[in-house]
């Protein structure tokens, strides 16, 4: 099979981690580093993909776990795969499932919560009396929560869903703890990790060879650990160079507990170990103050809800900070949502218009609000890329964040 994915570096900073790159993918390249939207169940909420592509989104990433429950992995599979399926023709992701069966387990808040400081018990995964997972070495047995049927992951259950959805990169199914974890139980998941990584390449190898009418997928490999260096640094080493079944990954998903405080240095762990010449996509981050920590410590590829989340909420970014349109302030605010914006709604649109269509709880209230918030992190990232470029990335950060204040999580689906 022609293998037409590859990863082309073409500047890398001297100052920093940062590099600047071209991913090549079966559907078409992705300039890096980029922000890539998520539409969870095959669809970015509200908005066409027509305008996800107006909008500068080079790729889209979905969700193995939704989609399998959803209309159902083969749906896609006979579909064409999840581009043709959701009319997307560019690249495309999944995000494995292990994430989602885990965060509907213990409780999306706990999973997310990027602090470290607080208390520490196991029990949040194995002891909470109506959990919806249960983990073994083996695999993951869950409960779905749309109609509460019994389900089971496993790796090789994991990589045949994805394989039916057919995005142009996979991720490797994974145990991801909390930060809540204690230090034993964060080995043991690794270790499990570790292990499920290797029969993740074994399966991914073996179903690659019977689809050879299918394009190329990419796998990328997640490196857990949470917020301890040594645990970063040896699933980063061990991952970086697993070999199994005459495949190695990718790629790279830098995953699970993400401790805000600690962001930059557990990027910059892992990313001064993993192969330079493969693709690091940080997974579920898309804050714009922590996407510059990513960028800075080396991640070519970003992902988060937050932007089109915080949306339907009427939260809006703007190069002043985040605000939210259903204040009565913008009731006679004839301006533009960020004045600096050159996406639709914003060279379309009034802050009163969107104050009324949110106050209204018109329908279109949340595809306005969404096109600007994916516009602006998109942008965010492709000025970063232009910055790098032309050798000024460290001022083009400091003018940023010297008027973008707000600081909001992490954020998968
Ligand atoms: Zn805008």
């Amino acid at each position: 099979m022609l293998v037409s994915f590859s990863f082309d570096i073409k500047h890398a900073d001297s100052n920093s981690l940062a590099r600047v790159g071209t991913i090549n993918t079966p559907h078409g390249p992705i300039q890096t580093p980029a922000f890539i939207p998520v539409g969870t169940k095959a669809t970015v909420k509200s908005v066409l993909p027509e305008a996800m592509a107006d909008l500068g989104a080079q790729a889209l990433l979905s969700n193995a776990y939704h989609l399998y429950l959803q209309p159902g992995a083969d749906i896609l599979d006979e579909a064409g795969g999840l581009g043709e399926f959701m009319n997307w023709p560019g690249p495309t992701f999944t995000d494995s499932g292990g994430f989602q069966v885990l965060s509907l387990g213990v409780g999306f808040k706990k999973v997310l919560a990027m602090d470290a400081q607080t208390f520490r018990r196991d029990d949040v995964i194995a002891g909470n009396k109506d959990r919806l997972a249960h983990v073994d070495d083996e695999g993951v047995t869950f409960k779905s929560h749309l109609d509460g049927t019994m389900h089971r992951f496993t790796p090789e259950v994991s990589m045949q869903v994805q394989h039916q959805i057919g995005a142009d990169i996979m991720f490797a199914f994974d145990e991801c703890t909390t930060l809540h974890n204690t230090r034993p139980y964060q080995e043991l998941a690794m270790d499990r990790t570790y292990a499920w990584a290797i029969r993740c390449l074994d399966e991914h190898k073996r179903l690659t060879e019977e689809r050879t009418t299918k394009p190329y997928q990419a796998l990328f490999g997640v490196i857990q650990g949470a917020q301890y260096e040594d645990l970063r640094k040896k699933a980063a080493t061990d991952l970086g160079s697993l070999e199994s079944s005459g495949q190695s990954f990718d790629g790279f998903g830098i995953g699970g507990a993400l401790d805000k405080g600690q962001l930059g240095n557990i990027v910059s762990w892992v990313n001064e170990i993993l192969p330079e010449d493969k693709p690091r996509h940080l997974l579920g981050i898309g804050a714009p103050e922590d996407l510059f920590v990513g960028v800075e410590n080396g991640c070519d590829t970003f992902d988060c809800v937050l932007a089109s989340r915080i949306a339907r909420t009427s939260a809006v970014y703007t190069m002043e900070g985040r605000f939210n349109l259903s204040n009565s302030r913008f009731k006679r605010d004839f301006t533009p949502i960020d004045d600096e914006c050159d996406c639709y709604t914003c060279t379309h649109y009034t802050r009163a218009y969107m104050h009324h269509v949110f106050r209204g709880k018109e329908i279109v209230s949340a595809t306005l609000a969404t096109i600007h918030n994916e516009r602006f992190i998109v942008r965010l990232v492709d000025q970063m890329r232009q910055a790098l470029l032309d050798g000024n990335f460290a001022d083009m950060k400091a003018d940023f964040l010297g008027r973008y204040t707000h600081r909001s999580g992490q954020a998968r689906d």
